[in-house]
């Protein structure tokens, strides 16, 4: 049932109903980009505006010390880690994704000397099949790449020579969530390390990095975190690597004693290492203010949240949009969806435009794709039923 009445009963009943107003979104936006730039949590202006004002204005180079700038990266580190079901101590806040999954690979792939291949996602997001043939380069790798579903079968054909697998955890075109747990299995089976990319899965999918024995991880701040434009990335590495962590950006931010400024670079111990230089503390601090709605959040609730707009979501594409050229993408098994609906269509573009003047913001992605992120923070069914009522009014 896909009728108003439905999407109302539904959204009664959401428990997360109450989370909408801690986000800004303007009056006549149905917010459907927030897997791209997550909306303003309301706290943030103010918080900046403090920082500003108070600690650089006030303080000046004191906010390092007094205000907790030089930590930062640590502490934002520390509460992005709980959301990736990591215990403190192994993420670090900074920089961006590129940078962070750079970083990453190469440490990945010193952890196996003598072994030569890298194999990484066929779909993976840009950045990432770039940089990681931009590493095999660098070090002498052979890249081989796989689609997700042949990905066991592929690290399985390594053999020995399986050092580094990489892929994302949701497809940034489908919204796939894929087996994190499983292909990371696969991986130490085949003698490897794995680098996840969990841009599209952090604050919107519940993840057990620990559990699951991954390796690295790394992902965006400003998707589903809402950190703001450009927010800082962040960085996991599993605790039983940090004390053989050789990581390629030396940063004097990660060295064991920074302002003792010796010619020398000796890595700090545990996850300080994994700093880089001099974060950009505004952005560093408008990410923690964000961050403060995931605290009273119960992430399986958000899940359950997300699940439900997705499956509502399904429900009216099959009743009201059939017929009309649309295809759905993202798979229909709740398992199997990350927080995002894809939905296939030859006018994709023109579509799109139609909607983002009508005050439904999505998106395109080449050549024939509209998505759809599904924050279940700031979204309610109604707003599904108006968005999909949109799209047949345009067909
Ligand atoms: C969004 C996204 C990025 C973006 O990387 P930046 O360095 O922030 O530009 C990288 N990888 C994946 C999988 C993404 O979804």
């Amino acid at each position: 049932m896909t009728t108003q009445e439905a999407a109302a009963e539904l959204d009664r009943n959401d428990p997360l109903a109450a989370a909408r107003k801690w986000f800004l979104v303007p009056p006549g936006t149905v917010y459907l980009d927030g897997n791209s730039l997550g909306a303003l949590s309301a706290g943030v202006p103010e918080r900046i505006r403090r920082v500003v004002a108070e600690q650089w204005g006030e303080h000046l180079i004191g906010g390092w010390s007094e205000d907790g700038w030089w930590d930062a990266p640590l502490r934002v580190g520390d509460r992005i880690g709980r959301l990736l079901g990591a215990a403190p101590g192994q993420t670090v806040a900074g920089d961006s994704t590129s940078v962070q999954l750079f970083n990453s690979l190469v440490a990945a792939a010193r952890l196996r000397p003598g072994r030569d291949v890298l194999l990484m996602d066929a779909a993976g997001f840009p950045t990432d099949r770039y940089l990681a043939a931009s590493v095999a380069r660098l070090l002498g790798l052979e890249l081989r790449e796989a689609p997700m579903p042949e990905f066991a079968d592929a690290l399985a054909d390594c053999g020995e020579r399986l050092a580094v697998a990489t892929a994302s955890a949701v497809d940034f075109r489908t919204g796939e969530l894929w087996d994190l747990a499983g292909l990371t299995e696969a991986t130490h089976r085949a003698g490897g390390v794995v680098v996840w990319d969990v841009s599209h899965a952090v604050g919107a999918v519940p993840l057990a990095v620990d559990r699951d024995g991954i390796d690295f991880a790394v992902g965006c701040g400003y998707k589903f975190l809402s950190g703001g434009p450009g927010a800082p990335a962040f960085g996991y590495a599993a605790r039983r690597h940090h004390d053989h962590l050789d990581q390629p950006l030396t940063g004097w931010n990660g060295h064991a004693d920074p302002f003792a400024m010796t010619p020398d670079y000796r890595p700090a111990e545990g996850i300080g290492r994994y700093r880089i230089g001099t974060p950009a503390v505004l952005s560093l601090l408008a990410l923690d203010a964000a961050l403060d709605v995931f605290d009273g959040i119960d992430l399986r609730r958000l899940r359950a949240k997300s699940l439900s707009l997705s499956r509502f979501f399904i429900a009216c594409v099959d009743e009201h949009l059939a017929g009309r050229g649309f295809e759905l993408v993202t798979p229909r098994e709740d398992e199997r969806r990350g927080s995002q609906l894809t939905l296939g269509h030859p006018e994709a573009g023109r579509l799109m435009a139609a909607m983002i003047e009508r005050g439904f913001t999505g998106d395109v992605r080449p050549p024939d794709l509209l998505r759809f992120g599904l924050n279940g923070l700031y979204l309610s069914h109604a707003e599904i039923l108006a968005t999909v009522h949109a799209l047949r009014s345009l067909t």
